[in-house]
């Protein structure tokens, strides 16, 4: 059986390792297996969302609300931005998806830094388009400006804070870089971890408002992170109506399930747990900055709620992740990537403890 040439040039996605394996594979029992390679929220499941999820358990022979009408007039409250101007996708994958099936064909360029979320270059290669990439890992707009006017990308992706590295890039360099683009470029502006840069520095804020000024940029958002939805998959985009509709176009009917839509709608309406799970990080990730200062492990600034631990011994990331995980704890091996570093998600303070204890193991 033969497929899509386009396919040939795509790695199959790899999440973060589940817990399941280092079961199997180590012996270790479940609840001593230590997760930090997903960026999943270390307070659990907030106990308002699981009531929600429980009170509409009986409700899974109805189709869901196609409209999305309770919680996107939630995220127009939240974000002081019109309803149109929203879509709703199964997380924020799904509307990244929209996104290249609605812009771009096997004639299209897209531009994105050295180091970024993979599912870009994915989406892209599904569609047969070119990647571009500029020559750092950080979102540099010295390096944005020129590549974009040597190849009139199709799509521009800034993803802030960025996915793996924990990196940032600033409100008015993310302005610049969209002032500058051709109106028939789309700028995507991936916001997955907004909540964690905007409470750490508000110069690194970006906010909706501030991208829907502009015709040819979408910001993307999700209910995975700070919110501790991942497990339900829902997220969103905002762009001008005339983005909005284009992308509308892509989207499968009731992308969103019953559950999904319910429990999204009661964390909307819960701002304690944010606050909490954003207190909890900025009081761990004080203890991970730290540590690597003692140990002399170098760090890439972090604003997000994983850091990002680099060795200098070459080979040292590999060798330390595959001990971490002889030990039950999971963290995600960037080398991959080109990187000789490791990226750990900020857990709760017991988990964060283990971590210290193994990495002085392994090292
Ligand atoms: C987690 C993440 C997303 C979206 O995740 P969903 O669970 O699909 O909403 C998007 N971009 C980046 C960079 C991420 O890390």
């Amino acid at each position: 059986m033969t497929f899509n040439a386009t396919l040939d040039a795509i790695k199959t996605y790899e999440a973060g390792k589940p817990i399941e394996l280092v079961v199997r594979e180590f012996g270790i029992a479940p609840e001593e297996v230590v997760k930090l390679a997903s960026n999943e929220n270390p307070l659990g499941t907030n106990p308002i969302v699981a009531q929600a999820i429980r009170e509409h358990a009986d409700k899974a022979h109805l189709y869901p609300d196609d409209s999305m009408f309770e919680l996107k007039a939630l995220l127009s409250q939240r974000f002081a931005v019109p309803e149109e101007t929203i879509i709703i996708g199964a997380g924020s994958d799904q509307i990244l998806e929209f996104i290249s099936r609605a812009k771009l064909n096997a004639e299209s360029t897209v531009l994105m830094t050295q180091v970024t979320f993979a599912m870009y270059e994915i989406y892209a290669r599904q569609v047969g388009a070119t990647i571009v990439r500029t020559p750092s890992y950080e979102h540099r707009v010295d390096e944005f400006l020129p590549l974009m006017a040597e190849h009139a990308p199709d799509v521009v992706y800034l993803c802030t804070p960025n996915n793996p590295t924990g990196d940032a890039i600033g409100h008015d360099e993310v302005l610049q870089i969209i002032e500058a683009a051709d109106p028939e470029t789309l700028v995507v502006i991936d916001g997955a971890y907004m909540e964690y840069a905007a409470d750490k520095d508000e110069r690194y804020r970006i906010e909706p408002t501030d991208i829907l000024r502009y015709p040819n940029a979408v910001y993307l958002g999700t209910f995975s992170k700070a919110y501790g939805l991942g497990g339900m998959r829902v997220g969103y985009g905002i762009a001008q109506s005339a983005i909005i509709q284009a992308l509308s176009k892509m989207r499968p009917p009731f992308n969103i399930s019953t559950l999904s839509l319910a429990a999204a709608i009661a964390a909307s309406k819960d701002s304690v747990f944010v606050d909490k799970t954003l207190a909890l990080h900025r009081e761990q990730l004080e203890r991970y900055v730290a540590f690597a200062e003692e140990q002399g492990i170098g760090t890439i600034e972090s604003y997000t709620n994983f850091i990002t631990y680099v060795f200098d011994t070459p080979g040292a990331a590999t060798r330390i992740a595959d001990a971490l995980l002889r030990q039950g704890i999971i963290v995600r091996n960037l080398s991959s990537y080109g990187l000789n570093a490791i990226r750990i998600t900020v857990g709760t303070p017991e988990q964060n403890d283990r971590l210290f204890a193994a990495l002085l193991e392994s090292m």
